[in-house]
């Protein structure tokens, strides 16, 4: 610990030292820029109903680039600050994933200096290297790496800037390691107008109003898939969630929209609820946060993912209603595919006793996992699935996965997060700003429904503009 403890605080004069010292070169790590694919895909998943056999399974898959890097490398390009990928064995595999080769003005690789084995980590050396290629000092650049050893070696190298990439849940692995910002995608990096790696927090988040160019013009000439978070986005956020119902304007708006674009509805709620909650024709919903899946007019047929948690989320539904019993406030939530445990209403020296009863369910399913909201707790199925991968995959169904469409996302909530990060430098995202500190993958912010509404009728004139109805086919 000692000698952990020592490199670190060298690591830190030397950063402190390059404090204010614009960056030059940001350098890559593999697992930063690309990832497991294609979770997904259309032809990937059993339809609705039926258990999933071998087939269905998930590993094994090729890696994908990862969205929220390439907004990043196209946004240090365009400001002059050079870009780099190192890899000690990976980077062959890591370019042929394409949309990547063109982004980096250099590619190091060196698989005998590996020192991670297969996981193809790398060492000072090679960092310092990748450095030198650019022209820059080690002082003058950063790394943005996903592993502890990679992030030691960085630290050891002597770089200006370390940015951990906590993919796995290991943030305080990285942190114990040197890395001087932890962040759970590179999405939710920016480089500052002093030319640093910056969190982007939900207060930062450049308004959407004051870029309409910028927005028009990402959106030019493409077909449209707008995708729509329920409570939050499209209703205020209630005391009582069972009272968050659509208002008359904010229907006709979304009906208006889905006439001149296709429009999917992606929510946490239940799908059959979400149907009764938000009466427009032709959209597409998406509930239990894109485990269920289904056309509003039938088009294609519904898809369900973790079926065969269903008896599992049954059990920890029963202990958990038993277990709240005594805790005023509360309500069990219990989705098809989800069990969400509201406490907006719970007293706050309750809360505690209520966090851990939903532990204590966990601790006895394993095979379910805790989600956060807004005053929620989630217990779901821990499937590599989300609303990111729900958007990508009605976006493939639907046919807007082809460079000549473009997916738009709007949400509120640390759920949405994942279809931020999956539309990063390929779609355009809206977050609904809250008073949330947290980070987020958002390209734009409104301040509230109201101005979701006024979005949404920005977005239909911009459909209506560039092909009106016809613009939703396929
Ligand atoms: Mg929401």
């Amino acid at each position: 610990m000692a000698r952990n403890g020592r490199r670190r605080s060298s690591a830190t004069a030397r950063q402190e030292a390059a404090a204010g010292k614009p960056l030059r070169a940001v350098l890559f790590g593999p697992g930063v820029v690309a990832g497991p694919a294609a979770a997904h895909a259309a032809g990937g998943l059993p339809p609705a109903g039926r258990t999933p056999d071998a087939g269905d399974a998930l590993e094994a898959r090729p890696p994908r680039p990862l969205p929220g890097a390439l907004r990043l490398l196209r946004q240090l390009r365009a400001a002059g600050v050079g870009t780099a990928l190192f890899s000690a064995g990976r980077a062959a595999a890591v370019l042929a994933t394409g949309g990547l080769s063109g982004l980096f003005d250099a590619v190091l690789q060196d698989s005998d200096r590996a020192r991670g084995g297969l996981r193809g980590e790398p060492d000072p050396d090679l960092l310092i290297e990748t450095a030198s290629a650019l022209g820059v000092a080690p002082g003058e650049a950063a790394v943005v790496e996903a592993s502890a050893t990679g992030v030691a070696a960085a630290v050891a190298g002597g770089f200006g800037q370390i940015v951990g990439v906590d993919r796995r849940g290991e943030g305080e692995h990285l942190r114990a390691a040197g890395a001087t910002l932890v962040v759970g995608d590179p999405a939710e990096l920016r480089l500052t107008p002093a030319r640093s790696l910056a969190v982007q927090t939900l207060a930062a988040v450049p308004s959407a109003w004051e870029h309409l160019e910028a927005i028009r013009a990402a959106l030019r000439g493409r077909r449209l898939l707008v995708c729509l978070d329920y409570d939050g986005t499209l209703t205020p956020i209630v005391a009582d969630h069972a009272r968050a119902l659509l208002g008359e304007a904010m229907r006709a708006a979304v009906e208006r929209l889905a006439r001149r674009c296709a429009v999917a509805i992606v929510s946490g709620r239940d799908l059959a609820l979400l149907r009764r909650l938000v009466p427009v024709e032709g959209v597409v919903f998406a509930g239990s946060h894109g485990f269920e899946i289904a056309a509003a007019d039938g088009s294609f047929a519904p898809i369900e993912r973790g079926v065969e948690f269903l008896p599992e989320l049954d059990a920890a539904e029963q202990a958990l209603r038993a277990a709240l019993a005594g805790i005023a406030g509360h309500s069990v939530e219990r989705k098809r595919f989800s069990i969400a445990v509201h406490y907006r209403q719970v007293a706050r020296a309750d809360e505690p006793a209520l966090h851990a009863a939903v532990a204590a369910a966990l601790r006895a399913h394993p095979r379910l996992r805790r989600g956060l909201g807004k005053k929620v707790v989630e217990l779901q199925p821990d499937l590599p699935w989300d609303k990111g991968e729900a958007v990508l995959w009605i976006a493939e169904r639907l046919g807007f996965a082809a460079a000549d469409a473009a997916t738009v996302y709007l949400g509120d909530d640390i759920t949405d997060e994942h279809a931020f990060r999956v539309l990063a430098g390929r779609g355009l995202s809206v977050v609904v700003r809250s008073a949330d500190a947290r980070p987020t993958a958002a390209d734009y912010a409104v301040a509230d429904t109201a101005e979701v509404q006024r979005f949404l009728e920005l977005l239909g004139a911009i459909a209506a503009a560039q092909g009106g109805p016809g613009g939703a086919a396929p």
